[in-house]
């Protein structure tokens, strides 16, 4: 093994500084807790004992030297995770990334189940890729994501010609199953949940720019009525608190300044703290407060039982926690609520907000609706949309209920027509859309605090940056100020974007 240090993360929780130290020498990979504090008096160690060694180190020694394409379908969990596979071909295998799959050697499709309409691309995708397979035979095709965990038989059935398929919980296997497949020449098939081991297997995050997805937690056991989730990645796992606060100091030293952490239910989140304790995510925000260069830390997506008092409780203490809270409700009517499993109603939906707005009156509260799920009547509908009015919900998420097979709702006695489906659900988003444009116009006059994302997609010429309520703001200034934040006065709503200039600051010499 070689000398302990290698690095240490400055920060300060509750007094206390933290201290992330990795072993170098022996294996990149290894981390161990440092339990001898004298060795950094002051200090308290941070980073578990997790060599992942075992698997790393034999793909390290592969060099496919790939050119490998990846395409995303679903959600931010889904890109995080294909962020993640790129990394592990990337680090263990020498591959590089290429933005069309004719340029590729290696094909991956990240699915999503979530709604039938996103399964069904799959198999159309798939047929494309076929001819590419027929014209380079080399090819190797692989899937992963949910589709493939859940139908990962039908997918060998439909699709012979796919060398890998691959569950969310094995993505750091792919080194290994692409070296099998070269070997053998015979196609593999990985969709297990081996929890924690995916995480300890993962290379070293890499910030692409100054906001950066966290995962801090996987799964969910929820069950909803209409849900695959827990059935594709399987039940809650937390991460280690200590691993959470590794990464996001990793992070924080290649210049990310937000982290958005991630989870399928986010605020169910119960970390293993170095001392056996459990920590939830409220402590986890404050802790992560004290990494030096974090200044705005979001969430998502959480579930309203899970939004906790301890978590209301940051919301007064933490100033760094964004004024934007995503809190799924999906229906404004505790009867379809219970049908859904939801497990709250409508009422300890609203209690929880006016606690919240009693704490940050001006915070912005989206949401994800299902529209018109089995028995959903005109009086259910139209609770939903007293309710969108009483939050005042700004930009959400709503989709007409697709039923998913293996699901209790897919069983349900539909008897709502698709036509009345369609017409609610165009006039939900009409109306989130006309609260959504009122929010952005109050916002016109008022001084914002930005993260400066980048040059601006419409005219390069400008800057682009994002509100704490996520809106993005596009104005004229100096391109050192990307990666910063920076204060800019709002002068214009747009239909999905705001426009504004920069406020000067008085130099008090
Ligand atoms: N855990 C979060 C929660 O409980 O609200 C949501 C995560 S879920 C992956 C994302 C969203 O997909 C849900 O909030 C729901 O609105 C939508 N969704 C899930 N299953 C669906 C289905 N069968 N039909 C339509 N929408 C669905
Ligand atoms: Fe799906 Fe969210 Fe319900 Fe879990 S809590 S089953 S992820 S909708």
């Amino acid at each position: 093994m070689g000398a302990p240090i290698c690095r240490s993360a400055h920060l300060a929780a509750g007094g206390r500084r933290i201290v992330l130290w990795r072993q170098h020498d022996a294996c990149p990979w290894w981390r161990e807790v440092v339990s001898d504090t004298s060795l950094a008096p002051g200090f308290i160690p941070i980073s578990r004992s997790a060599c992942c060694a075992k698997l790393a180190w034999s793909c390290y020694t592969l060099n496919m030297d790939a050119k490998v394409y990846i395409q995303t379908q679903g959600c931010q969990m889904n890109e995080y995770d294909s962020g993640k596979m790129m990394d592990v071909l990337r680090e263990y295998a020498g591959c590089v990334s290429v933005r069309s799959p004719d340029e590729a050697d290696i094909l991956l499709l990240n699915t999503c189940s979530i709604r039938e309409k996103a399964q069904e691309k799959v198999f159309s995708l798939l047929g494309r890729w076929k001819e590419l397979k027929a014209k380079k035979p080399g090819l190797i095709i692989g899937v992963g994501g949910c589709v493939a965990s859940q139908e990962g038989d039908l997918l060998c059935e439909r699709a012979p010609f796919v060398d890998i398929i691959f569950g969310p919980q094995t993505l750091h296997r792919l080194p290994e199953m692409v070296r099998k497949v070269r070997h053998d020449k015979l196609p593999v098939v990985d969709v297990s949940f081996p929890e924690i081991e995916k995480f300890d297997c993962l290379p070293e995050p890499r910030a692409e720019g100054p906001s950066a997805f966290v995962s801090i937690m996987e799964g969910c056991s929820k069950y909803c009525t209409y849900c695959v989730v827990p059935y594709t990645r399987g039940e809650e796992f937390s991460r280690p608190f200590d691993d959470v606060l590794a990464e996001v100091a990793m992070l924080a030293e290649q210049g990310v300044r937000e982290v958005n952490l991630l989870g399928q239910n986010v605020n169910a989140y119960r970390g293993c703290m170095y001392d056996g304790g459990l920590a939830d995510l409220a402590l986890l925000i404050r802790y992560i407060t004290a990494v030096e260069g974090i200044e705005r830390i979001r969430y998502t997506t959480s579930h309203p039982v899970e939004f906790s008092a301890s978590l209301i409780e940051v919301y007064a203490e933490v100033p760094q926690l964004v004024n934007h809270l995503h809190l799924p409700v999906q229906s404004g009517s505790d009867r379809i609520l219970a049908l859904m499993k939801r497990q709250h109603t409508v009422l300890e939906y609203k209690a929880k907000i006016q606690k919240l707005r009693k704490i940050r009156p001006h915070i912005s509260i989206s949401s994800d609706f299902i529209i018109g799920f089995p028995g959903e009547t005109e009086i259910d509908f139209e609770l939903t949309m007293k309710l969108i009015d009483e939050v005042g919900f700004d930009q959400s998420f709503s989709f007409i209920f697709s039923p998913r097979p293996g699901t209790p709702a897919a069983s349900y006695m539909d008897n709502v027509p698709l036509e009345i489906k369609k017409v609610r659900l165009a006039r939900l988003q009409a109306k989130i859309s006309e609260q959504a444009v009122k929010i952005s116009r109050g916002m016109v006059g008022t001084i914002q605090r930005v993260l400066v994302t980048g040059p601006s997609r419409k005219d390069s010429r400008q800057l682009a940056g994002r509100t704490e309520n996520n809106r993005v703001v596009n104005f004229h200034g100096h391109s050192a100020l990307i990666g910063e934040f920076t204060d800019v006065r709002i002068i214009e709503a747009m239909p999905n974007s705001l426009r504004g200039e920069m406020v000067r600051t008085i130099d008090p010499a």
